[in-house]
């Protein structure tokens, strides 16, 4: 226990998922919670918005939990441990991500694939998140993080990065190879400089001018409508807009043994595909799962390495709706990263 620890404190919590222009989030008072055997409590400072957490709030998700509290890319210190906790100390920073629990003994699990495990629980989906001023974590799960990166800068880092990182392992991409990148938010931008600074050539592909501007700023070769073909054919592309209607203009982007990863959580229905030009000459289309421990803390070391930036717009935790409202219109570019005001934090 700390000595100072409110007992309440601010969070949000999905009252009726649907359209986030409908308001379906509310901002209450609820006690902070404790932390179970095996877990910390963090208190939250910074916390990335998440297009799953639009997901969830709208109910393009199942609910798993009611009334959950979405967010799970937090950076702050551990406020208090639950017992038999080993290894973390009190104000240790630390990250709190998307997977918080797999059961280790599924065959998944224990060929390595724990991404895979049909027992995983996930942060802000089936255990209340960081859109609050505090927030649980298995410590098992908890990733450190280093003490000379602002929290806004790392906070993008934990899911967007992550995921994005999984996501490039899946799509294969070949040493010097030609990476293309279908919308480009805030995952796609974190790739890109991985990609980048492994020595890939990158073409965005997305709509708006300001995120084809931030392609170009980061190194990408080309940035173009989604729609629109790549100047070369794709060894390997990500597809990150949840748009279903972009699997085949990908696919036709591909040169010959190509793959497309589809890095979505959720995507909307694909269209039919046409063998000849879009599978034939093996290419692949492949999806991709939550993530392992080992790549977030293998992605957290590269970027890291790297100096990946993320581009952020920093929105106080009260007007946590408004930047899931402007993720939704596409009105920034890079990441949003909600924060509890250091002084306002009881
Ligand atoms: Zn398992
Ligand atoms: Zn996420």
């Amino acid at each position: 226990m700390t000595v100072g620890r409110p007992e309440m404190m601010r969070a949000w919590v999905v009252s009726q998922p649907g359209p986030i222009e409908t308001s379906p989030l509310r901002y209450v008072e609820k006690p902070v919670p404790a932390p179970a055997a095996g877990e910390l409590l963090v208190q939250v400072l910074a916390c990335a918005v998440c297009r799953t957490d639009l997901h969830v709030s709208e109910g393009d998700l199942p609910v798993h939990r009611e009334h959950v509290t979405p967010g799970h890319m937090v950076v702050g210190p551990v406020a208090a441990l639950g017992e038999r906790v080993t290894g973390y100390a009190v104000g240790d920073r630390v990250g709190v991500a998307w997977l918080r629990y797999v059961d280790g003994t599924c065959a998944y699990c224990r060929r390595g694939d724990e991404n895979l495990c049909p027992h995983s629980l996930y942060t802000g989906w089936d255990a209340d998140g960081g859109y609050a001023e505090y927030v649980t974590v298995p410590a098992a799960f908890a990733y450190r993080l280093p003490a000379d990166v602002p929290d806004v800068e790392l906070a993008p880092l934990l899911c967007a990065g992550i995921i994005g990182y999984r996501a490039l392992l899946r799509a294969s991409l070949p040493a010097g190879g030609r990476l293309g990148l279908y919308g480009f938010g805030d995952s796609a931008h974190l790739v890109a400089q991985v990609a980048l600074a492994q020595g890939a050539t990158v073409h965005a592909l997305t709509r708006g001018e300001a995120s084809q501007r931030l392609a170009l700023a980061l190194g990408a070769a080309s940035a173009r409508g989604a729609y629109d073909s790549p100047p070369e054919p794709l060894d390997s592309a990500i597809l990150f807009a949840p748009v279903g209607d972009l699997v085949p203009v990908a696919l036709r982007a591909l040169d010959r043994g190509g793959v497309l990863a589809v890095a979505g959580i959720h995507l909307t229905d694909t269209p039919p595909l046409n063998y000849e030009h879009e599978l034939f000459y093996e290419k692949e289309l492949r999806s991709v799962t939550s993530n392992t421990r080992d790549n977030g803390r293998e992605f957290l070391a590269l970027a890291l390495r790297h100096r990946v930036r993320a581009t952020t717009h920093v929105y106080p935790m009260s007007r946590a709706q408004q930047a899931l409202q402007d993720l939704k219109a596409g009105v920034f570019d890079g990441a949003a990263v909600l924060v509890n005001d250091r002084d306002t934090t009881r």
